[in-house]
């Protein structure tokens, strides 16, 4: 069948505006979550891990920040206000860092007095990479530097691949992954979960050295049940609260200990929806935003939205290309009719 170059170019141009206004229309009233761009979410790793930091049991103690930078090699920090001869310091940045991967923070308010009050009190919260489920910086990264493992769900970082482009600083929700302005090649630093410790059956550093098991490692669908069991409870009762790994198989079995609840727990379980979900998740007695976590933010993750997007541009841009195609093809027709002495 045969069509002429009138009829072509209505068709390609039609086709290729349709297109491009899908993409367009489309792309401008993208914020909805339930949006036809998006893709679906990914589901947890078949075999997810992560932490259950609970704040109430959290002595502020540090003792994880000691063994993060013991377990990956990472050299001691002065805090911003502190001289950097003065010895009585040690190991006290106050925000992750470069060189710290995991840092222990402190809410207070008023006369500080009551631990996880809210008012007149103070609490704690661990702050390092989530492992979320859907990870923006795996989704942002141009050269595949940042993944997250098929069956443990561990989000990391390999220098070699990595360009130092920062995409992944920008793109964290958490504000995670730090850039080491210091190191001539540029790297990215940011906690993996101590996934050299889990291939030896070890703990990873912070849960391994937790003396009230405030920092608890597991599978992430078992610390979530974990989790809904303590949100669970009331002020006055007494509960069991195991230490190291849940289930006692990585690092070996270790005692836990009995304790009462003071002061009642948040019903939210901080990683359990926010983007998409975390395997390390977190509860605590004060609120989130207290914390300083986000918690105005989706209960998707961001690669949904950014990468449906994406596809949807591309599969918008065939027909452009299809009407560039013919008509650079009649152009070249032309041209070679121009030319052709017969
Ligand atoms: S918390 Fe940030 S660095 Fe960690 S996996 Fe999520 S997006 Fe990546
Ligand atoms: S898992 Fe390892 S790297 Fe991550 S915070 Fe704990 S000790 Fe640090
Ligand atoms: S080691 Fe445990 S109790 Fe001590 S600061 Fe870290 S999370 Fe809190």
């Amino acid at each position: 069948m045969s069509v002429s170059r009138r009829n072509f170019l209505k068709r390609a141009v039609k086709g290729g505006a349709a297109a491009a206004a899908a993409a367009c229309t489309t792309v401008a009233g993208a914020p909805e979550p339930a949006n036809a761009l998006q893709r679906e979410p990914k589901p947890l790793a078949p075999e997810a891990v992560g932490l259950l930091y609970d704040s109430t049991l959290c002595i502020g103690c540090k003792a994880c920040m000691s063994a993060c930078k013991e377990s990956n090699h990472m050299p001691q920090e002065v805090g911003p206000d502190q001289p950097w001869n003065d010895t009585r310091q040690w190991d006290t940045p106050v925000e992750l860092s470069a060189k710290t991967l995991n840092v222990i923070k402190v809410y207070t308010d008023g006369n500080a007095t009551q631990k996880d009050h809210e008012k007149d009190g103070f609490a704690f919260l661990k702050r390092q990479c989530l492992h979320c489920t859907d990870p923006s910086c795996v989704s942002v990264c141009p050269v595949s530097a940042m993944t997250k493992d098929k069956t443990s769900g561990i989000v990391s970082h390999n220098p070699d691949a990595c360009i130092g482009c920062r995409y992944c600083v920008l793109s964290c929700p958490f504000g995670v992954p730090k850039y080491d302005y210091n190191d001539a090649f540029g790297q990215i630093h940011k906690c993996q979960l101590c996934k050299h410790k889990l291939a030896e059956n070890q703990l990873p550093g912070c849960a391994d050295v937790c003396p009230t098991g405030a920092t608890l490692f597991g599978k992430t669908p078992d610390l979530l049940a974990e989790a809904k069991r303590r949100t669970a409870l009331k002020p006055g009762e007494y509960a069991h609260y195991p230490r190291g790994d849940i289930n006692g198989h990585v690092g070996g079995a270790r005692d836990g200990h009995e304790k009462r609840v003071e002061v009642a727990y948040q019903s939210h379980i901080y990683g359990e929806r926010e983007l998409g979900g975390t395997q390390c998740l977190s509860v605590s007695a004060v609120p989130f935003d207290k914390l300083n976590l986000p918690t105005n933010v989706p209960e998707y993750g961001y690669p949904t939205l950014s990468e449906g997007i994406q596809h949807t541009l591309y599969a918008g841009m065939v027909g452009p290309a299809a009407v560039l195609g013919g008509l650079v093809y009649f152009a070249h027709r032309n041209t070679k009719d121009q030319h052709d002495p017969d």
